[in-house]
């Protein structure tokens, strides 16, 4: 299986680590959209939030328990935003489940 995300955990392609324990990693993205923006991703190759099962769910679990503690760490006090794109027409290029934390800033364009 060829995955970008998987190859950044694995070190076979380099990241700006922020935080890993045994089962989540997290990174900033190279493409920034905020002051803050980084990626966390469960260490397990899961496609996106919809191959959410009841077999993966413990694992995504601990991907969402490591935000609040990366977010703390990134001194973000004043509150953030967490989005997850889905498939084609949520717009992900890369299928490996992640969460793009964004802050460090008001957070225009609301979409919801
Ligand atoms: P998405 O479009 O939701 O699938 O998010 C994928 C994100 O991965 C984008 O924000 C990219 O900027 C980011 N990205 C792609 N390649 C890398 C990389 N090598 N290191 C860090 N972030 C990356
Ligand atoms: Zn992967």
């Amino acid at each position: 299986m060829d995955c970008l995300f998987c190859a950044i955990i694995k070190g076979e392609i380099p990241s700006k680590k922020v935080y890993e324990d045994d089962n989540v990693y997290a990174f900033y993205d190279i493409n920034p959209n905020a002051p803050v923006h980084v990626l966390v991703v469960p260490k397990q190759h899961i496609e996106s939030l919809d191959a959410v099962n009841a077999d993966n769910a413990s694992v995504v679990s601990l991907v969402m328990q490591a935000i609040p503690k990366i977010a703390s760490q990134l001194g973000l006090k004043n509150g953030y935003r967490v989005v997850s794109n889905i498939g084609e027409d949520g717009g992900q290029t890369v299928k490996h489940l992640h969460f793009h934390i964004l802050g460090g800033t008001k957070m225009p364009d609301k979409v919801c």
